[in-house]
């Protein structure tokens, strides 16, 4: 993704990914950090539609009860 000068410099800039994310979870509704090729540092779009939005508990969890050996 390109990203406008213009957006970068109004936008907030996070140094990691991982602080970006801290943000998205805190956030009501869903975002999504990319990395900005203009600054290098990520920052948050709400254009979530078709991406995959990150989530702080994996919903691919093993559920399954049969993959418990038996004691
Ligand atoms: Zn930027």
């Amino acid at each position: 993704m390109r990203t406008r000068l213009s957006i970068c410099r109004k936008k907030a800039r996070y140094t990691s990914e991982a602080e970006a994310l801290e943000v998205v979870f805190a956030a009501p509704y869903p975002l999504r950090p990319y990395r900005c090729d203009r600054c290098g540092k990520f920052h948050l779009t709400s254009r979530t539609k078709g991406k995959r939005v990150p989530r702080r508990t994996p919903s691919n969890a093993p559920a399954s009860p049969a993959s418990c050996p038996p004691v």
